[in-house]
């Protein structure tokens, strides 16, 4: 029997979007099954009484986000759909705000940082921009870091770099424990992206691409898929009650789900997917009758909170400074982020506790938040963000030089990225390793094997 498709795709997120997408500019016949009820994954947005909530990622930036803008550009979005943000990230320090987190000002104004770590923070930053070109996003696990994690790497500098700059930058941003967590992966995603001075949103909720994607695909919601096998040269999938067969697979969901699907994944594979691992996520939406936003004398886009402060949030966004559609006019929307130390806690208790709990710690950091707040929505991921250990650093050179077959994988996790820009860059990645098995170049000299894709092929 010849199998019904050419490429199922599993998981409706921007990997599984982007990897479809590219299948199909290919010419290959592609359908994507996705779990939920809407596509989008970690990069969902909703609407709800004039709100625009995110449940996931809240931001990219004009740099080190190349194959996102370029998927921007070919779908025509304009510029002005996606924002510069244009205000400042602070962190919490002995009762007050301090503006300037992720900014080069820091090595003057401290942003929280007394004189000494100050210092610290100039050498730091010396240090990584002269081996700049060695910290390459594409391979984390090549850098002058090797495989510290970011608290090792923090014993070269005074305590305070840890604890009030890399700690609530790797808490908040990516839920990390920077005792297991490796700093490689960090520092190129923040050399790459650069100061928050160039952060963006995407205007209508951080769906727009996901939504983009999927109006040109055929997208199956609500179709989870139980099991995937590799056969001879095929894959067959069993979703829902149904059984699909396909000339290949691309697995785009998160390395513990794509690990438990693949069930004959090859012993070569299973080192890499297994060392994945992912750290929970859980947020709470504030829909507020008025504009509230943590005080500060700089007006604020994030406030971190940091371990040493605060043991119930990470940090607190202000959506309705993304952009003012984000909110009906007079009105506010805010984003409470939950500590990853007490995430297991307040994912098995009722949503109604939880937001209660997080909106109480809030109250330290925005005044009359409990008053304000007309409606709250919890968002939690069990695979929120991958850890990026330094196990996976490891592992990862050998999982990207395994041959192409009929089963590939996509996500963050692949890059090792905990962000929107490496689930698109490993769709695309996933998209020519599939094409390099089912049209391999054609060759007018001798016969030699099919090319086989690395990621330098992927721009
Ligand atoms: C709280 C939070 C904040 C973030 N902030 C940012 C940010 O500011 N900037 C940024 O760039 N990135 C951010 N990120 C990261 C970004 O959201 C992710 O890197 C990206 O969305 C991952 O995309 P993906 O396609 O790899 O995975 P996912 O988005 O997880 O997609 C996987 C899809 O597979 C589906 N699926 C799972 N199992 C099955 C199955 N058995 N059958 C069918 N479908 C299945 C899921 O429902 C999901 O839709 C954030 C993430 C979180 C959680």
């Amino acid at each position: 029997m010849s199998p019904g498709l050419d490429v199922a795709v599993v998981g409706a997120g921007m990997a599984g979007l982007t990897a479809a997408h590219e299948l199909r500019r290919a010419g290959l016949e592609v359908r994507v099954f996705e779990a939920r009820d809407h596509v989008g994954g970690r990069m969902r947005s909703f609407r709800r009484d004039g709100y625009t909530i995110d449940e996931g990622a809240e931001q990219i930036s004009a740099h080190g986000y190349r194959a996102t803008w370029e998927l921007l550009a070919r779908l025509g979005v304009p510029d002005h759909d996606v924002p510069r943000i244009g205000r400042s990230v602070g962190v919490w320090r002995g009762g007050r705000a301090h503006p300037g987190v992720a900014e080069l000002s820091a090595v003057l104004t401290g942003a929280g940082l007394p004189p000494r770590a100050r210092a610290d923070l100039v050498r730091l930053m010396a240090w990584a921009g002269a081996r700049r070109g060695a910290f390459d996003a594409d391979h984390p696990e090549r850098t002058p870091a090797g495989a510290l994690t970011v608290r090792e790497f923090a014993r070269r500098y005074h305590r305070d770099v840890h604890d009030y700059l890399l700690q609530p930058v790797a808490g908040s941003f990516f839920g990390w424990d920077t005792a297991r967590s490796a700093v490689a992966p960090m520092l190129c995603l923040l050399l790459a992206v650069g100061p928050a001075a160039g952060w963006r949103t995407y205007r209508d909720g951080m769906d727009l691409l996901a939504r983009r994607l999927a109006e040109q695909l055929d997208v199956r919601t609500g179709r989870t898929v139980h099991e995937v096998v590799t056969e001879a040269d095929s894959v067959r999938l069993r979703v829902g009650d149904d059984t699909v067969t396909a000339r290949s697979a691309v697995l785009c969901v998160p390395a513990p789900v794509a690990a438990r699907l693949h069930a004959n994944a090859p012993a070569d594979e299973l080192p890499f997917l297994r060392a994945c691992t992912f750290t929970p996520t859980l947020k709470v939406s504030c829909l507020l009758d008025r504009p509230l936003a943590p005080r500060c004398r700089t007006p604020l886009y994030v406030l971190l909170t940091p371990d040493a402060e605060d043991d119930v949030l990470s940090a607190i966004i202000v959506d309705h400074a993304k952009h003012p559609g984000r909110a009906p006019a007079g009105r506010g929307l805010l984003t409470l982020m939950a500590d990853a130390r007490r995430i297991p806690d307040l994912m098995a208790a009722p949503e109604n506790q939880t937001a209660d709990r997080l909106v109480r710690a809030a109250g330290r950091y925005v005044p009359g938040l409990e008053a304000a707040v007309k409606h709250r929505f919890v968002h939690a991921f069990t695979h929120g963000l991958p850890e990026a250990t330094p196990d996976a650093l490891r592992r990862r050179a050998r999982f990207m030089a395994r041959p192409a077959r009929p089963v590939e994988y996509a996500g963050d996790w692949v890059m090792l990225r905990p962000a929107s820009e490496g689930a698109v860059r490993a769709g695309a990645l996933a998209a020519s390793r599939v094409l390099s098995r089912l049209r391999p170049p054609r060759t007018t000299g001798p016969a030699h094997p099919a090319a086989r894709p690395t990621e330098e092929t992927v721009s």
